[in-house]
Order: structure tokens, then sequence, then C-alpha cells
């Protein structure tokens, strides 16, 4: 299949993989339990001797694992796994590969959620340290004996900034580190986190791979770096298989088959039959974004717009040289906050609503919503100031949405 291009492999993957009477997609499998002739060939299920073989849906379906393989080609990578959603697929990915007492680097700006789950791993005993990663230099001097993981986004949301991705892949791979990159916001379809060294990419497949606000689903993907015969966490059970199984084998064992956050055979079918328009809807929406940013930078209501793509963004040249757009998302200031209400309400397009990636354009406030939690003085120094408004452009009418913006932002003085 690699030797299509991105889009091909999607679309014609499942067919080529084999379905049954010519199918064009996998169908969707609801059995949660799978029979066989002879007792042997459940024995080598269940110990990983009968490749291909499935036992019991919480470890996986024939549906989840076409989605499975279409993500590991458009990652680029040697497997993947499923999960219900992107937070399982990040917590599950955390929990399998550290244990107390080990250290993890973080970009300072990550999803919230993700932030959250910080909180979580500290009280069971894993050290996590946050720096601003736009500079491999930060995640260096942050780095302990202990150290295993560091983990970032390609680009954080709300405030689009960009790691230092390429600095810290070579750092990690120096110092024999996993190097877990989220692809959420990017996607395979603008950007392969394993060009920069990542060991493990993670997708909420909710976002920009589905498109269309109606599946949940996340994924682990491993890039097939990392010599995970050297890593100290893998449990006796999983070093019998080849050190390039090990890492993802013990993810899919303990984050599935014992945390249980499996994704459902109608999910999976939904995510992929998302997957499909990906390429198209990506250029779409990253063209919005780009001329609502270009837009809205030379409006006199607006203060700071925060996009990639803009000149005037600190890691435009990053985003310039390792992406192939620069994304979906951006968000803006207005310079008048006490109007913000006034002039959200007066969108006509715009779904005020949370949520990212989808073929709609979104539109919400960030302090009141997303960051009310945080409270104010994490909020500063975040740089989320009250005027903030975060937007996931979708695949509209350019022309539609400028004209909407422009008459809403007439409330704005
Ligand atoms: C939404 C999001 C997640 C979590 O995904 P869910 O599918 O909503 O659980 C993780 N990382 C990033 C960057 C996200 O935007």
């Amino acid at each position: 299949m690699s030797k299509h291009g991105f889009t091909t492999g999607i679309v014609h993957g499942d067919r080529i993989a084999g379905t049954e009477h010519g199918g064009v997609r996998q169908p969707i499998h609801t059995s949660v339990q799978y029979g066989f002739e002879r007792v042997e060939d459940l024995i080598g299920v269940f110990q990983g001797t009968k490749k291909g073989g499935f036992n019991y849906a919480r470890q996986g379906t024939p549906t989840t694992a076409a989605l499975e393989r279409k993500i590991t080609s458009l990652e680029g990578g040697t497997g993947t796994v499923c999960f219900s959603t992107g937070m399982a697929a990040i917590t599950a990915t955390f929990l399998t590969l550290l244990r107390a007492g080990d250290h993890l680097v973080s970009s300072r700006y990550v999803f919230g959620n993700t932030n959250s789950l910080f909180g979580t791993l500290r009280t069971l005993g894993v050290e996590v340290t946050t720096v601003d990663a736009s500079d491999a230099e930060n995640v260096k001097n942050a780095i302990q004996p202990n150290t295993r993981m560091v983990f970032v986004e390609t680009i954080a949301n709300p405030g689009t900034q960009i790691p230092d991705l390429q600095g810290i892949g070579a750092l990690c791979r120096e110092r024999g580190l996993v190097y877990v990159v989220d692809n959420t916001i990017t996607s395979p379809a603008l950007f392969q986190p394993k060009a920069v060294g990542a060991s493990l990419v993670i997708n909420s497949l909710t976002k920009t791979i589905a498109g269309h606000g109606a599946a949940l689903g996340g994924a682990v993907t491993d890039t097939g770096l990392f010599d995970w015969s050297a890593y100290p966490n893998i449990a006796d059970d999983y070093r019998r298989s080849p050190a390039k199984d090990q890492g993802l084998l013990q993810i899919r064992k303990k984050g599935l088959r014992d945390m249980g956050a499996s994704l459902s055979s109608e999910q999976a079918h939904a995510i992929a039959m998302g997957a499909e328009t990906l390429a198209l809807r990506v250029k779409q929406s990253s063209d919005n974004a780009l001329a609502l940013a270009q837009f809205l930078e030379g409006h006199e209501a607006i203060g700071k717009v925060f996009y990639p793509g803009l000149k005037s963004h600190p890691q435009y040249e990053v985003a310039q040289a390792l992406f192939k757009g620069a994304s979906w998302l951006l968000s803006f200031e207005l310079l008048n906050a006490e109007r913000m209400i006034d002039v959200v309400n007066a969108l006509k397009l715009p779904i005020k609503a949370t949520g990212l990636g989808d073929t709609r354009t979104l539109i919400i406030p960030v302090a009141p919503t997303i960051f009310f939690e945080a409270g104010a003085q994490t909020r500063k120094a975040m740089g989320i100031s009250d005027g903030m408004l975060r937007l996931s452009a979708g695949i509209e009418d350019i022309d539609d949405l400028i004209a909407d913006f422009s008459q809403a932002l007439k409330l704005a003085a």
C-alpha cells in the first residue's frame, strides 16, 4: 500500500487488504467473541503465535484493525493501537510505559485535559516537568537521570505555539528517551512526526482524521524508530517478542486489554469514512484559516492573531519547514474584550461550540470556557487574555466566512 499516494492509500486500503464480497471498505464487525474450528487456533490467538486473529472485541475487531492499518500507513509507522478517545490513547501511553519514580518532560503548552492528566500522574509518583519547548535547550536542561519520555504537541491549542520538533527529536535520540508527539492538530495530512524522530505518534481521531464531529476515537502509532530492547519498563511477558514490537504490544495488552477504553467497530467505521477525505478537507480548512488570519490581522478591532502561517508568528519558519500547511487552528484577541459576547453572538456561520477539526467552523471564547478552571493566574502565565477567541476553521466557502466576520466585527468598537 505504501507505494500509493496518501489519499489513494486511504480510499483503496481496505479493498486491497481484502474484504468479503469485494466490499470497498471493511464492514462493521459487531461480534464480541470470535470462535475457532480448532482449539489450537484459539490458543494461538491468546499466545500471539496466530497472527491477525481476534478473540474478544476489547482487544480489537477486524473493523478497528482496518482503521489501525490505515493510521499506520498515514503516519508511515510500523503499527497502531486505537482507543475509544484521544485522551484514552494518551492515558494508556503514559500509564503503560511510565512507572512511579520515572520522570516525564513536556511542553508547557499542551491540551488542557492532557495537562490535567499530568496532575494525576504526579499523584501516582511520576514526576512531570513542563517547559517552553520552542527551544530544545529548555527540554535538555530539564532532563534528569530518571527521565524516560518527552511529550509535545505539534501545534498547541489555543496559543498555536510550535515546539522545536526537530531539535527535541535529536535530543531524544541521543539520550535514548521515548519521544511522544501528539499530531492531532496537524494530522498526517500536514506532518508526519516520524520525520523528526518521534518514537510514538498520538492522534485524536475525533478531530482532523474523522472531521465530521460524529465519532470519538484515539490512536497511538509506533514509528519503528525507538529501540524498545533498551527501555527498562517493558514487562518480561513482552520481551519474548521482537524488540520493534515490544512497546506497542505492551500498550495494547495493558492499555486496551487491562484498562479497556476500546474503540467500537461502529465508531471505527465512522472514523474511517471521514478519513477518506482527510487531505482534501485539511487543504481547504487550512487555506480558510490562513485567509481568515490575514483578514483579522489587518482589522482595527483585533489585537494579536495567533496563526503559524503568518509571518508575525514566532515559529513561522518552523511551520514552513516542517508542515504542508499551518492547519485550521487559529486564535485572536478582540481589543475590546467587553464586546466579545455581542461580536460572537452576531456571527451567523461559525458554531459556538467546543471541538476542533470539523468541516464546520467552530468558535469559542477561551478564558470563560476551556481555560475557566485554570484560573486567572494560569491564564496570564499562558498568555490567554480575556478577549481571546479560538477558531477551528471549517471547509465553508471563504467569501462567506469573511463576510460574516466583517459584519460581526462592526460591533467590536
Ligand atoms: C482533543 C484533543 C485530544 C483529546 O482527544 P479526544 O478524542 O477528545 O479525547 C488530545 N490532544 C489534542 C491536541 C486534542 O486537541
